[in-house]
């Protein structure tokens, strides 16, 4: 009985969505379909509704389904990075194209199924299981800075654990995020039947955003963003998954590998133009080494800016605070903008091939306390370790997100660890490495840092059960 009436919605699924859906990405039907195009939905209702019936038909699955369902998430991003990575930076406008295709093949490597576990105990009792449940529909929010990788690698995260998301994604990367959605869900009930693993909201607002997080429909929240969104997830009558915003330190001392640190700080902190939350955003370098460190970023594909020209470019991306004491306004317009377009914004034409400006500035300058987000790193003077410590941990804010130290003095590296508390530390190498981009350690593209899970993963988004049979069941 059952299987019939299934079979009947998934033919009538299958015609109104190939009605629906016979235009490409950016094309008129895609942009007037109606609701329930393969995932894609005007309201927040309607997409917790199809999450919460795509959650019951993954339950009864089977996990061979489940599995499929992943690997077509993962082939889908990889066989299609340069497309999709493509409509992402034509849509966003900000980062790197390499960069944007590039974290697209990274979503083959997110943690899946292979990281479920169940527990066993066994004793005079009887014996007890543990096993780790889904929650149901995680209403998830992303940002712009990687909103299909964020999306899909929620997806893989989330529905390994046997839950279905709603998404809430950045106004600025959501077309993309919408077709991305469209792709997983036609592929996935082509292959197995199941269906709206996950949703997403068209037309994505603050107030759509306030819907999904109080919406009863939505136990758990998972946020990817900066402060405001953080703040609002923390505020949020339920629990909240905090993806939050960070500023990065590093640390380079007398003892350090100067060529290694140089092309460590280019790498993380050019990738993507500076988008990632983990990258390296502002250094602080012992005296004895500045001067050797400031020629060997030259050999990396960094380009020094004088004081003159850091002063215009400052002066370009931020503008002074609105009340006494509080922060300077970022221009959002210089956001991932390329280093050749920051430095022809104030008449600085750089060699081909360059990937980031960098100068030396003072703590005054924006750019140190700052979230950035743009392909120019400040670098501060430090008397010696201690002090260059001191201001790291002064200027990372308390996120608690990540930090970088080169050194080769154990215990330099050891107190850093230990005063910093980030989620991420890293030594010797570019941030990209704490991700397992060149370090040891798996990836995702939510590194939940107030809310304490760390670099999430398909445990991450369970809750725990056990099982207690008294009496029986141990047979040895
Ligand atoms: P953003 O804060 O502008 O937007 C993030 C998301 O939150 C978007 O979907 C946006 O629409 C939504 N949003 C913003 N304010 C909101 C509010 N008050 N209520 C509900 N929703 C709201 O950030 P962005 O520019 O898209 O991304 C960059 C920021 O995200 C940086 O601060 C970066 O450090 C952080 N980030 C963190 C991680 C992490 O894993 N910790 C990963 C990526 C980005």
């Amino acid at each position: 009985m059952q299987a019939t009436e299934e079979a009947i919605r998934s033919v009538v699924q299958e015609v109104l969505s190939q009605l629906n859906n016979k235009g490409g990405y950016g094309s008129a039907s895609a942009t007037t379909q109606t609701d329930g195009d393969w995932g894609v939905f005007r309201s927040v209702d309607q997409a917790v509704a199809a999450a919460t019936a795509g959650q019951k038909q993954l339950l009864n699955a089977t996990l061979a389904d489940r599995a499929k369902a992943l690997e077509i998430v993962r082939q889908i991003c990889t066989s299609q990075a340069d497309e999709l990575g493509r409509m992402e930076m034509e849509e966003t406008k900000i980062g790197r194209l390499d960069h944007k295709i590039e974290k697209l093949h990274l979503i083959k490597g997110i943690p899946g199924m292979e990281f479920m576990r169940t527990e066993a105990v066994s004793g005079d009792y009887g014996i007890g299981i543990t096993e780790y449940a889904p929650f149901g529909v995680i209403g998830a929010i992303t940002p712009v800075t990687h909103s299909l990788p964020t999306l899909a690698c929620n997806f893989i995260n989330m529905v390994a654990s046997g839950n279905t998301l709603v998404v809430n994604p950045h106004p600025g990367g959501a077309k993309v995020a919408c077709e991305g959605v469209r792709r997983f869900n036609k592929a996935i009930y082509q292959a197995t039947g199941l269906q709206n693993l996950v949703t997403i909201v068209e037309t994505p607002t603050l107030e759509t955003a306030d819907q999904i997080f109080n919406h009863r429909g939505v136990p758990l929240l998972c946020v990817t963003g900066g402060p405001g969104v953080a703040r609002a997830a923390l505020a949020a009558k339920k629990r909240a998954i905090v993806a939050g915003p960070g500023n990065p330190p590093v640390v380079v001392d007398e003892t350090a590998d100067i060529e290694n640190a140089a092309q460590s700080i280019i790498a993380g902190a050019a990738y993507d133009n500076n988008l990632l939350c983990i990258g390296e955003k502002e250094v602080f370098a012992v005296e004895s080494i500045f001067n050797e460190l400031m020629s060997a970023m030259g050999r990396h594909g960094g380009y020094q800016l004088n004081d003159q020209q850091v002063t215009q470019l400052t002066a370009l991306a931020f503008s002074p605070p609105t009340e006494p004491g509080g922060h300077a306004v970022l221009n959002r317009d210089l956001v991932g903008k390329d280093a050749a377009v920051l430095a022809g914004l104030i008449g600085v034409n750089v060699p081909p091939g360059t990937q980031l400006l960098y100068g030396e500035t003072d703590t005054m300058n924006p750019f140190v306390p700052e979230e950035q987000m743009m392909p120019f790193v400040p670098f501060v003077r430090c008397r010696n370790a201690d002090h260059g410590i001191e201001l790291a941990k002064e200027f990372e804010h308390g996120f608690r997100h990540t930090s970088m130290i080169h050194s080769r003095n154990i215990e330099t590296i050891t107190k850093m660890g230990r005063i910093m508390d980030t989620t991420l530390f890293v030594q010797n190498g570019p941030c990209g490495a704490a991700l397992g981009n060149g370090g040891e350690g798996y990836a995702s593209f939510s590194i939940a840092t107030p809310t304490g899970e760390g670099v999430t993963n398909p445990m991450t988004f369970t809750r725990f059960r056990r099982s207690t049979t008294v009496g029986h069941l141990r047979v040895i």
